[in-house]
């Protein structure tokens, strides 16, 4: 289902979506891999613990060629990756705002540069870092329900998030 915003200048674009299982966690995730416009694009994942923030985040970076383990950033706030895909080279940050508490080392760890940096920067929490982050080209809402589905809400906030809430 999609849905157009109506509120004043934001085309905002919203779609629903049911991943039944994990391997359809990794489907769409494969999908946004396939998409040009993930090459420079912020993405916000939200849910509670265990939703499948990390699940879709580790997902992804494999669909886009990310070998060996991939660490969840929690304590790191931030892991940085790099692939060399058919499309050349492509940085990618993942972040976990989940402790994140001093909007001070948004500047000293040099944040405010890397979301300016072309590439895939992911976040998860971002609610956490709310002040300091800039607004996302597509936000992804997890929810769980008992039998390991996921309901999942898409939400775009600019072109390219538009073309990935329709590649998802
Ligand atoms: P978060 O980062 O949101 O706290 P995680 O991705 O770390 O959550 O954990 C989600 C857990 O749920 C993982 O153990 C994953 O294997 C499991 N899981 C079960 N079904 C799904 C699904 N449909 N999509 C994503 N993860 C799922
Ligand atoms: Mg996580």
């Amino acid at each position: 289902m999609v849905e157009t915003g109506s509120g004043p200048g934001a085309a905002t674009l919203r779609r629903h979506l049911v991943w039944p299982d994990e391997a359809a966690t990794a489907t769409s995730a494969a999908r946004l891999a396939a998409c040009p416009a993930v090459r420079n694009a912020f993405i916000a994942l939200q849910g509670d613990l265990g939703a499948g923030k990390t699940t879709l985040v580790r997902h992804l970076l494999r669909a886009l060629g990310v070998s060996g383990s991939i660490k969840s950033p929690t304590y790191a706030v931030v892991e940085p990756h790099e692939v060399n895909g058919p499309q050349g080279p492509l940085s990618i940050w993942h972040f976990d705002f989940y402790r994140f508490d001093d909007p001070r080392e948004w500047e000293d760890a040099g944040f405010r540069d890397l979301f300016a940096s072309p590439g895939l920067k992911l976040a998860e929490w971002p609610d956490k870092a709310a002040g300091v982050l800039p607004p996302a080209d597509l936000t992804i809402a997890l929810d769980a329900d008992p039998d390991d589905s996921r309901r999942v809400t898409l939400t775009a906030h600019s072109p390219a998030g538009t073309a990935l809430l329709e590649a998802a």
